[in-house]
């Protein structure tokens, strides 16, 4: 449906909302080596039973620390990485490849802590791009909060929305490492990706948000702030049919009522296409 609106030029689409003038994102990895050879083995005798159990138990704790250990490890390597070129989420070796990432942008404002339980139900992980003038009461931060303790992670969308292209390098440095500091300050660790306003970003904002140790994205579609889709139906039925949807697809949402009201139906369509929904811990950080 509104096939049409495809093939009109973005610059030509009427864009509203905070998010309006977003474009396409285009132009946008000793153990004690069980030293547990268990000691006390000098003696001829059998152990006593309780010893022979306690030693049942030391063994069977090294082994659930060593898998725990393995499981940890795992969990550090990572299984996707963004393309900086297009934004789209490629696999690192047996990942998943069809799988998606979902994010919301503009956050948090009026609708995304209730966006973060309907995705934490659904039980789909994704990012949610904060800025820092919906972090000024002690309710918004604390909203900030109940989304990250959900499991989800917050990235940075700057201070005040600024288009950085059109903002002094001053204003940029203000701009992106303020907001850092406010989410570390409430969370307790500071955002490890970025998403600049509007998708565009300069030299020296990629060279700062690298230098902060966040993973720069755009997006590759999103529609939930062109007319013609900033309502449930059309916006669920256009996120999940979109001719721009496909593997590593990483789909722009923003914190607005509609977006929220068709939420469950986009990802149980996803899913019912076959898309797995990637965890932003398992992508790849900034190499250094
Ligand atoms: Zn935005």
């Amino acid at each position: 449906m509104k096939k049409q609106n495809w093939l009109v030029p973005a610059c030509a689409v009427l864009l509203l909302g905070a998010c309006a003038e977003e474009q396409s994102a285009e132009q946008s990895a000793t153990e004690e080596m069980a030293t547990a050879e268990v000691s006390g083995k000098e003696t001829e005798e059998e152990p006593a039973e309780d010893e022979k159990a306690t030693e049942e138990a030391v063994e069977e704790e090294e082994q659930e620390e060593e898998q725990e250990e393995e499981q940890a490890e795992a969990a550090d390597e990572p299984s996707y990485r963004i393309n900086p070129q297009n934004s789209k989420v490629e696999p690192i070796g047996d990942a998943n490849e069809q799988a998606v990432l979902i994010t919301v942008d503009d956050a948090p404002d009026t609708y995304a802590l209730e966006m973060a339980e309907i995705l934490n139900e659904l039980d789909v992980p994704a990012i949610f791009f904060v800025n820092g003038h919906f972090l000024d009461t002690e309710e918004e931060k604390e909203t900030l909060a109940k989304i990250y303790d959900m499991g989800f992670a917050i990235g940075n969308h700057t201070n005040t929305h600024v288009n950085l292209k059109q903002s002094t390098e001053t204003v940029q440095q203000e701009e992106i490492v303020s907001l850092n500091d406010t989410v570390e300050a409430i969370i307790g660790e500071a955002p490890r990706f970025f998403r600049a306003p509007f998708g565009v970003n300069t030299e020296f904002s990629n060279a700062l948000s690298k230098e902060q140790g966040m993973v720069r994205m755009n997006w590759t579609y999103g529609y939930d702030f062109m007319q013609g889709y900033m309502e449930e139906a059309a916006l669920a039925d256009i996120m999940v049919n979109a001719p721009e949807l496909n593997s590593g697809g990483n789909l722009l949402m923003h914190d607005r009522e509609w977006t929220k009201e068709a939420l469950p139906e986009i990802i149980k369509g996803l899913r019912d296409k076959g898309y797995d929904f990637v965890d932003p811990d398992e992508i790849e950080g900034i190499q250094s």
